[in-house]
């Protein structure tokens, strides 16, 4: 028997390294989780709290990563409830991007004229406290049935102008893989679908479920780039990078979705050094995301100045792929806005005055 991770999971290092063995030991309960962590008042009571709102299960995987006793570690902070989830802002929404009217057929969200959403499963291997999908993840609210994939599927087929269909949820690869990849297969197999891209927090939660097998099959069905969704540096183990690099060399084509959060990733310096690390294992990073308003996260949430301030001390200072697109998805439906601070400072006609990334002024005189 091994001693397998930073905190006692007495099992053996097959079994740690079994993506189904950790999903079967997923800790939820507070008697399980003082087990391993010295847990906060803030986060007794949000555990206890969150019993009655949104489920809370940790691969022992992610415990492993976590500090035994600072509440403030940016792994525990994404997973582990605090009573701070109590908080009600007058910003918060159940739906914060208002999916629900651009709902076409159940589980399929068609918002953008030539993409759409299929969002096949409501489970993932663990929860992000600030999840976006927090009303219908866990609900039993996505149904996996094949009934249901048959209507969004005749959705899409009858819809030419959907050209890229992303796989969120959930987290689809924790469904049943040929099942999955049946479905990619019909849905990359219409004539107007041009790419499939697949969402995933795998590589952060379950690194063990990437294996060579599970790519081929994905690469098979059509899938052609990967959304992973990693927010800070410590994710990048070495489990999880190996992980990615079976996915690259499989050749699916990744790209990094980081939600800026609050006293976890709300430093340039952190963001940076994520970015660096992504590339490095052939991630580009995509969108920096400010974290949506759903309802019981406003601790979460930053200023959008804090978003600006981050890409201004990226953007001319490291390679242009590490610094990603703050995006703003706006509520009640109103979709992403791109922001960056102001680079035209001044137009007069042909003659601009643009702000480099020095912060220095410069004439431009357009023909
Ligand atoms: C974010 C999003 C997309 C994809 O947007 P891209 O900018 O193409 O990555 C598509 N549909 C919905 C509803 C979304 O929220």
């Amino acid at each position: 028997m091994n001693l397998v991770g930073t905190k006692p999971f007495k099992t053996s290092t097959q079994k740690w390294n079994n993506w189904q063995w950790q999903l079967h030991n997923r800790l939820s309960s507070l008697h399980d989780l003082k087990q391993y962590l010295k847990l906060s008042q803030s986060e007794i009571a949000g555990l206890k709290y969150a019993q009655e709102t949104f489920r809370v299960s940790i691969t022992p995987y992610v415990i492993s990563l976590m500090e035994f006793d600072n509440p403030l570690c940016p792994i525990r902070q994404q997973v582990i409830p605090t009573i701070n989830e109590k908080i009600s802002h007058p910003s918060d929404l159940i739906d914060p991007l208002g999916e629900e009217p651009y709902t076409a057929v159940e589980g399929l969200i068609h918002k953008y004229p030539d993409r759409a959403l299929y969002l096949p499963i409501d489970n993932c291997a663990s929860y992000c406290r600030y999840c976006t999908r927090s009303r219908l993840v866990n609900r039993g609210s996505l149904k996996t049935s094949k009934h249901t994939f048959d209507n969004v599927y005749n959705y899409i087929k009858s819809t030419p102008a959907i050209r890229d269909v992303l796989i969120t949820g959930g987290d689809p690869l924790i469904m049943n893989t040929d099942t999955l990849c049946e479905r990619i297969s019909k849905i990359n197999s219409i004539s107007h679908v041009q790419m499939i891209r697949l969402g995933t927090r795998t590589p952060t939660f379950l690194p063990q479920i990437i294996t060579q097998q599970l790519v081929k099959q994905l690469r098979t069905a059509g899938v052609l780039y990967v959304s992973l969704h990693i927010n800070h540096p410590r994710e990048l183990t070495p489990q999880t990078i190996t992980a990615l690099n079976i996915m690259a060399d499989g050749g699916l084509v990744m790209g990094n979705q980081s939600v800026l959060l609050k006293g976890i990733n709300d430093k340039a310096e952190i963001i940076k050094n994520l970015n660096h690390k992504l590339l490095q294992n052939r991630v580009t990073p995509y969108y920096l995301h400010l974290c949506d308003c759903v309802k019981g996260t406003s601790h979460f949430r930053t200023s959008i100045q804090t978003g600006i301030d981050i890409i201004d001390k990226l953007r001319g200072y490291t390679t242009g792929y590490a610094v990603p697109t703050l995006a703003l998805d706006l509520p009640n439906g109103g979709g992403k806005v791109a922001i960056s601070s102001n680079t035209i400072i001044k137009q007069n006609g042909k003659k601009f005055i643009l702000r480099n990334y020095q912060g220095l002024d410069w004439q431009y005189q357009e023909v």
